[in-house]
């Protein structure tokens, strides 16, 4: 069975590069099977103002942009459906607020085949706030991301990483923990490795029988298809890729093809 990247962009999330119909040319030959999973962030707010999710007006520019969003939403939906043929999944990198308001309505969500739960920025982190309110604050955006039924929490510990702060094992254990509770997959993410962490948290899933999930985080075409790191981090727990990394369940509709 050829492995599943769970998370890849086309150039409809603003950092991505990669056009949807690269996709569509090399799904039926590409080497993994894979799921489109653009920014919800960037779906929803218009290119003019494409990073305001990220800034501290993201919450009040997403109430007015939202009827907007809604049609792009569906526009995307409907061109990642038209363009899937081969093993190529609808996914979505969902985006969400501290008090659990998801950056998508609620009613598109069941529509996505692989919906990935992303804690791309929350305000402590943004303020960089001392430790325990940053790890307050992680908790409450990985709860509300479960509760909104992602199947797979995506570069869980990349933000405080980038952020300067130590993600401490006890954090680790936690997030592990409420993802298995949930059956919840976590990602193992090359686009920005944090090693020492998804080691902890690679052993730590395996030991309490919760899975992992591949990404790549392809933006650029370069990226899509390589997994040296993924088969690092598998050596590095003694279990075969293959049987180590996550699948979808749904099966892909084939009348594209
Ligand atoms: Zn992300
Ligand atoms: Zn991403």
């Amino acid at each position: 069975m050829k492995l599943f990247d769970c998370h890849c962009h086309t150039d409809r999330s603003a950092c991505g590069r990669v056009p949807l119909e690269w996709y569509h040319q090399i799904a039926t030959e590409a080497p993994c099977s894979f799921a489109i999973t653009d920014h919800s962030a960037h779906i929803y707010y218009p290119p003019e103002d494409k990073w305001a999710f990220w800034t501290d007006r993201g919450q009040e520019a997403y109430e007015r942009y939202k009827q907007w969003g809604d049609r792009q939403l569906e526009q995307y939906i409907a061109d990642v459906r038209a363009a899937q043929r081969g093993s190529m999944y609808l996914g979505l990198e969902l985006d969400i607020f501290l008090d659990g308001t998801p950056v998508c309505d609620e009613r598109y969500l069941s529509e996505f085949d692989v919906l990935l739960g992303a804690p791309h920025t929350f305000p402590a982190v943004e303020n960089e706030a001392p430790v325990e309110q940053v790890e307050a604050e992680f908790k409450q955006i990985i709860r509300g991301l479960l509760a909104l039924e992602v199947h797979v929490v995506v570069h869980p510990f990349r933000v405080l990483v980038q952020k300067g702060y130590t993600v401490s094992e006890s954090l680790i254990e936690w997030t592990v923990d409420i993802c298995g509770e949930h059956g919840v997959a976590l990602e193992i993410n090359s686009g920005y490795k944090c090693y020492d962490e998804d080691i902890v948290m690679a052993d730590l899933a395996i030991a309490r029988g919760v899975t992992l999930a591949l990404g790549t985080d392809t933006h650029g075409t370069d990226r899509f298809g390589i997994f040296t790191y993924h088969y690092e981090i598998a050596d590095r727990v003694g279990i075969p890729a293959e049987k180590l990394y996550w699948q979808p369940q749904v099966v892909v509709a084939q009348a594209a093809q």
